[in-house]
């Protein structure tokens, strides 16, 4: 099927959508992705930025640790390799023009050669295992941003695989590389703005990137909603889209708060801070790039397309006096500097606190609203609370509690601070909702 829109009448700025792991992760998901893609090229220049497929970069990871520990035989015949593989190959079987499917396949076996190849380097070579690890963990995206594009290709859909280290380039800090930002513009708009002038769509993978040198980087683990910030600040993108597996961010962390609700719009302070302090739906260096340029994100379920998700935007909600969210991020030590540590000991007032959990209170209402904070620590006044700090942005207040009461902290807190008002149950009553 052919598009019926004349290139004219499509929007020139464009609109980056990436799509994380599970958006990607098998046949039916790339299906329900170049529907996506589609229906966004109807009006608007695309970009498409790709994770892995769910788990690809956990596997990769895991491989590569098999080999520095020794454990792995150079010669033996790496079944999970091979599954690997036959997973691209299976879904571009289904999806892609058989020519692409072919073509896929050689890179598919290219691939595998040059990661079992890796892999025995990371056994011989310690001392370059940071960089052969991002030069595998880079697999993932490179893959099943190949994938992506051929699957596009057979649904009509006019995609080219970038590699995306060619756009993005960093320092030299691997698996949590930084940006060098005027390059990362300057490469991306040269690589990107002859596809889309000739209206093509450009499908490039998230998480990569490369030195000025060519070598391999990595954004840290959940990077790819970087990569489109990045991608989306170089284009002056009219808005970026992260597609995901949650109706987009929610009042707390889904697998900790049951009905926890999706908060329509939000600010970049907000944002951040929820990024930052544990919300794993957005990478938290993603929103610095937008909040620059002043680009939309959107964050959205590609599963459930129609829901609104939600929308970040400078402006946020802007409802006064509400907390917005609450975000957390178990597995903290607080420590001290150790110099000051050394110099206090003789005192024996020094203690190293491991097994910790923050909580984050966010909401631009914190700015103006006095009395949150009493609520807030009444709620949970049984529970030893320490370290309570109110962000710069001030629209956040953040404490440390032991990790083991961390889920029923935020709990708790969540059934304080969000009990449904007599508005949302209407709303609720009205859209057919169960009761929480
Ligand atoms: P993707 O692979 O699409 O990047 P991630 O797994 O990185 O998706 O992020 C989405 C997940 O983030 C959700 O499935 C959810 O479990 C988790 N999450 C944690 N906190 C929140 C929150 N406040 N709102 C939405 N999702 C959250
Ligand atoms: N694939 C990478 C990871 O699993 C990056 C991402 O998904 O954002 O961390
Ligand atoms: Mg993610």
């Amino acid at each position: 099927m052919s598009q019926s829109i004349e290139p004219s009448a499509r929007r020139t700025q464009p609109t980056v959508l990436k799509f994380g792991g599970t958006s990607v992760a098998d046949a039916d998901a790339l299906q329900r992705l170049a529907r996506l893609v589609r229906r966004a090229y109807q009006s608007t220049r695309t970009v498409v930025i790709v994770s892995a497929l769910a788990g690809v970069t956990d596997a990769l990871l895991t491989a590569v640790d098999a080999a520095a520990s020794g454990t792995g035989d150079p010669k033996r015949p790496r079944p999970e390799l091979d599954a690997l593989i036959e997973r691209h190959q299976g879904i571009a079987t289904r999806l892609a023009r058989p020519q692409g499917a072919a073509g896929l396949g050689i890179a598919l076996a290219r691939a595998r050669a040059e990661i079992a190849e890796l892999l025995n380097a990371v056994a011989r070579e310690p001392e370059r295992r940071p960089a052969l690890r991002d030069e595998i963990a880079a697999y993932g995206e490179r893959l099943s941003a190949a994938l992506v594009a051929a699957v596009l290709g057979a649904a009509d859909l006019p995609a080219r695989y970038v590699d995306a280290r060619r756009c993005v380039l960093t320092d030299a800090a691997h698996g949590r590389a930084t940006p060098l930002f005027p390059q990362t513009e300057e490469h991306t708009r040269a690589e990107l703005a002859p596809l889309l002038d000739g209206e093509l769509i450009p499908v490039l993978g998230g998480y990569i990137g490369a030195t000025p040198q060519g070598v391999t980087t990595t954004l840290g683990r959940g990077g790819s909603d970087y990569s489109a910030a990045l991608v989306g600040a170089a284009l002056g993108a009219r808005e970026i889209q992260i597609w995901t597996d949650v109706n987009g961010v929610l009042t707390a962390d889904p697998r900790v708060v049951a009905d926890a609700r999706t908060i329509p719009a939000l600010s970049y302070a907000e944002a951040a801070e929820l990024a930052y302090f544990g919300a794993k739906v957005l990478h938290p260096r993603t929103l610095q790039p937008a909040t620059d340029h002043g680009i939309p994100v959107r964050i959205c379920n590609s599963r459930a397309p129609g829901e609104p998700g939600t929308l970040v935007t400078a402006q946020g909600v802007g409802r006064v006096g509400a907390v917005t969210a609450i975000a957390h991020k178990s597995g903290i030590t607080v420590l001290q500097i150790p110099q000051i540590i050394a110099e206090l000991r003789p005192l024996g007032l020094v203690a190293i606190e491991s097994d910790r959990a923050i909580v984050c209170v966010v909401g631009e209402g914190l700015r103006t609203t006095p009395g949150i904070a009493a609520r807030v620590f009444a709620t949970i006044s049984d529970i030893n609370v320490s370290l309570i700090s109110q962000g710069a942005s001030r629209v956040n207040l953040t404490f440390v509690v032991d990790n083991a009461r961390a889920r029923e902290v935020v709990q708790r807190l969540h059934a304080a601070l969000f009990a449904l008002e007599p508005a949302d149950l209407d709303t609720a009553a009205a859209a057919g909702e169960r009761m929480p």
